[in-house]
């Protein structure tokens, strides 16, 4: 991602095309924001998405999802709203009250409120079930997966602290049909409101190099601060929020390709570019590097260290000794054996006729 941001604009809402995965990587085949959107205002065109300004209501339904921040509306900024959240006295995020609709925020937001709160947080869900953004349900249950998942991290930290629900009474249900009748009508109403309620925080402005994330950054940071009380810091098991890197020496080329396309600079080259490193907070998990490894090199490996995520310490995953190859005289990464490259070890095999027949002439 360069310098050079393209970013589309409707009145409230706008989506930096060049900060898209699904633009940006074509091996990346992201369509959350897609799959979200209740106006169906994303559009791929030409293998490219794109949004119809004229279709989007700026209901900030997709925005906290988005795992590189591509999408953001004008009047709220959710890494504002969640890192000043401690000094709100209501812990209720209410999108009758002080936030667009919650799928703005994503998990990050939420640790982050209740990290750097030292308090539970209340998400008022009873308008979801009657809300005409849910249209299809998926609005409702990606906040409700996002609450579990911010939950069992929480636990994981033996924190007390929890992402309490309030969900929608019986008698909203029949409400449903009501509104469902004047959809139209209804939708203007509701974002005029939720517009007018919305809580003005500091604009954010990000670099065009910030690569990344900063709901990742304020995780990071709430994290460095609490590190210190955990009792528990590496942990086995597979997490949801921090993705875990393993390269295999043997099969590994040292391309370079899983460094030069990640796109959050997770993974980086060492100094004396012989070697990979990984860092646990930057990776986003989109899976580009293990798609675009020719001798599948990269993998997943389940387990994370929070002191890793806290304080971005990288780990080497692979260390290479350049030498000389005997035949075609280039440096290559060594792995034992005959010094001879890749290259000229499968020269050798594929026209092994050619020499034996040269040898015989
Ligand atoms: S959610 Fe973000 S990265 Fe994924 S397709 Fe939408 S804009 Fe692109
Ligand atoms: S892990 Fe794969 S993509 Fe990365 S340097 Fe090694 S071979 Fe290349
Ligand atoms: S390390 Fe791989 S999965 Fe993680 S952000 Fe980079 S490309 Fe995506």
């Amino acid at each position: 991602m360069g310098n050079m941001n393209f970013i589309q604009k409707s009145n409230l809402f706008s989506f930096t095309a060049t900060r898209c995965l699904r633009n940006e990587y074509y091996h990346n085949d992201c369509r959350i924001c897609i799959e979200l959107c209740p106006k169906g205002a994303f559009h791929i065109v030409r293998n490219k998405l794109t949004l119809f300004e004229n279709e989007c209501v700026g209901c900030a339904g997709c925005i906290g999802s988005c795992p590189t921040e591509a999408l953001e509306i004008e009047s709220f900024d959710p890494n504002g709203y969640a890192a000043s959240f401690m000094h709100q006295k209501d812990s209720t995020l209410s999108c009758k009250v002080s936030t667009p609709c919650l799928g703005v925020f994503d998990v990050e937001h939420y640790a982050v409120m209740a990290l750097r709160g030292e308090r539970s947080v209340t998400c008022d869900l009873s308008h979801c079930e009657s809300c005409v953004l849910n249209e299809n349900g998926n609005l409702k249950s990606l906040i409700c997966s996002k609450i579990d998942t911010t939950n069992s991290f929480l636990e994981t930290l033996e924190v007390a602290y929890r992402i309490e629900r309030i969900d929608a009474k019986e008698e909203q249900t029949e409400r449903r049909a009501l509104f469902r009748k004047g959809f139209e009508k209804v939708k203007e109403t509701l974002v005029n409101e939720s517009v007018a309620h919305i809580s003005m925080t500091a604009a954010h402005h990000k670099l065009p190099d910030q690569k990344m994330p900063l709901k990742r950054v304020l995780l990071k940071n709430s994290l460095k601060e609490i590190v210190g009380n955990v009792q528990t810091t590496s942990f086995e098991e597979k997490s949801p929020l921090f993705f875990n890197k393993q390269i295999d020496f043997q099969a590994c080329t040292n391309c370079g390709d899983c460094t030069q396309f990640c796109p959050t600079d997770a993974l980086f080259p060492t100094s004396d570019k012989q070697g990979i490193y990984f860092s646990q907070s930057k990776c986003i998990g989109c899976g580009i590097c293990e798609v675009i490894c020719k001798p599948k090199a990269i993998s997943a490996k389940e387990g994370f260290d929070l002191i890793s995520v806290a304080f971005e310490r990288a780990e080497e995953l692979v260390h290479y000794e350049m030498v000389t190859c005997h035949e075609c005289r280039c440096p290559f990464p060594y792995k034992g054996g005959e010094p001879i490259c890749d290259r000229c070890e499968s020269y050798t095999k594929e026209f092994s006729n050619m020499f034996t027949m040269a040898k015989d002439l």
